[in-house]
């Protein structure tokens, strides 16, 4: 709070204003005793009442009133004859008209006095919660370009509160990569835009970046003047917490692929050894065709094809593989859902097999492109898919088979649903099924779902699931379509 007058004021004591009372007072009577021969009336009374004002200006109501009381008497004993305290009838008028004129004088100081330290303590109030709540205010005149700043926006701006403010000040603050945006909004603040609301970052002296939230509105004045009045949060911390979270939830999300990729270690390596297995007979079947006493080219180069074919095909499995598993920020990009659904059965489909479990696609077609991150999807299909797999693996009873659906619904989002006829599960357990660390598995994490959960909502999207009619379970997930 600022260290001013209000309380300073309220805490001097008592004894020193009425001192300094008793000297204004006492000084106006010297200066009108020694003035007095040199002049046709008195000046007393007129020094008196400033020395009232300064008395109740500087002590306030009691002072004043002190001060009034002596200058009365003051008046009484040495201009009013005969010298001493008696008074004649006919003096008395100009000796109420000095004490109402000095208390109307001493009222005027005090209710100037209250209004001053209201404001004042109100400023102070204003000043305490701007740097409490990191918000800056300011006030920009269109017509004159004056901008004047409170003292958190000089604060928040890292400059002194003598710099007058002016756009090329703010515009050399503001990071490099933000100022043609930031000198964009100011253009259109100028030319009439009624109210704005933007982010943008500054770039401090010492390298340090700050994130801003600015706010304004258009003010027009009875004068016809127009102000821009606003104000300006530094959110800097809420940005730098937001992206620690974004960056934990992201590598958080890599563990929980990369233990994926352990569960489907076996399968994906049998898909690795496959097309491996084909290039090494292929090749071998080339050799034989080419060293014959007649080469025969034709065949050769049939086999080499195969080879050829084969090779992509096991590089697409470890393309795939390292994707998953590599340390990468999400990134958002169109894509056809598809397509994404496509490259996480490849991935699920050899363990699926593995478990007799048959993985049945029925993927609509023009469907639009939804905005996500390739890998990131990838994951939830693979982990539902997953689960999915494994809720089968005890089913004996009927075929074990994987459907996965796409879907458009409503006009903006793609819904992709993953359905096994599984061990399903009681109704009560579905409200628990995305929380952190809940598994029935004897070794499970159980934060696959949650995982899933938060992905899916990264993407402005909803995650469900139901108990299907018959046996198993449905997930279902939607995301938004990229406009
Ligand atoms: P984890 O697989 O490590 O247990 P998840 O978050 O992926 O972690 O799953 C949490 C729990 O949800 C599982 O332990 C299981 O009880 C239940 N669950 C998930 N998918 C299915 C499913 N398709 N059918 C039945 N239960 C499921």
């Amino acid at each position: 709070m600022s260290q001013s007058s209000p309380l300073q004021w309220s805490r001097r004591s008592a004894l020193v204003n009425c001192a300094v009372a008793v000297l204004s007072v006492v000084a106006a009577l010297v200066a009108a005793l020694l003035l007095e021969p040199h002049m046709h009336s008195s000046p007393f009374v007129s020094l008196s009442l400033c020395a009232i004002m300064f008395s109740a200006w500087f002590g306030g109501f009691g002072p004043g009133l002190f001060a009034t009381a002596l200058s009365v008497a003051g008046f009484i004993y040495y201009f009013v004859p005969p010298i001493g305290f008696a008074v004649a009838p006919t003096d008395l008028p100009r000796i109420v008209l000095l004490a109402v004129t000095a208390l109307f004088v001493v009222w005027l100081n005090v209710a100037r006095r209250g209004t001053e330290s209201a404001l004042r303590r109100s400023e102070a109030y204003l000043a305490d919660a701007q740097r409490l709540s990191h918000t800056g205010s300011f006030g920009w005149r269109i017509g004159s370009g004056d901008i004047i700043w409170s003292k958190e926006t000089y604060r928040i701006f890292g400059v002194d509160e003598t710099v007058k403010p002016t756009i090329d000040l703010i515009l050399q603050r503001v990071h490099p990569d933000d100022r043609e945006f930031v000198l964009h909004e100011i253009d259109r603040a100028a030319l009439g835009k009624p109210s704005y609301d933007y982010e943008h970052r500054l770039l401090m002296p010492n390298g340090a970046i700050k994130h801003l939230t600015v706010r304004t509105h258009r003010v027009k004045y009875e004068s016809g003047e127009e102000e821009l009045v606003g104000a300006l949060m530094d959110v800097t911390a809420t940005r730098e917490a937001q992206e620690a979270l974004r960056t934990s939830q992201a590598e958080l999300a890599r563990v929980a692929r990369v233990t994926a990729l352990g569960q489907m270690s076996a399968s994906i390596a049998h898909e690795v050894n496959q097309p491996l297995a084909a290039i090494a007979t292929a090749a071998a079947a080339g050799l034989r065709w080419l060293t014959r006493e007649v080469p025969e080219i034709g065949e050769a180069r049939a086999c080499v094809s195969h080879i050829v074919e084969e090779a992509n095909r096991a590089g697409e499995v470890i393309r795939s593989v390292r994707d998953l598993a590599k340390r990468a920020d999400p990134e958002l990009i169109s894509l056809d859902i598809n397509e994404v659904v496509d490259e996480a059965v490849a991935l699920v489909k050899p363990e699926a097999l593995r478990h007799c479990v048959t993985v049945e696609l029925q993927l609509a077609s023009g469907l639009p492109l939804v905005r996500g991150d390739r890998v990131q999807l990838q994951q939830v299909i693979i982990n539902l898919a997953i689960n999915g797999v494994q809720a089968m693996a005890t089913v004996t009873d009927r075929a074990r088979v994987l459907t996965i659906r796409t879907e458009q619904r409503e006009s903006d989002q793609v819904l992709v649903a993953v359905q096994d006829v599984g061990i399903g599960m009681e109704p009560d357990g579905l409200d628990r099924l995305f929380s952190a660390f809940y598994t029935t598995k004897p070794d499970g994490m159980g934060m696959g779902l949650s995982i899933c959960r938060s992905i899916i909502e990264a993407h402005g999207g909803r995650v469900w699931a139901s108990r299907n009619i018959g046996s198993g379970m449905t997930f279902q997930f939607t995301v938004s379509a990229h406009r």
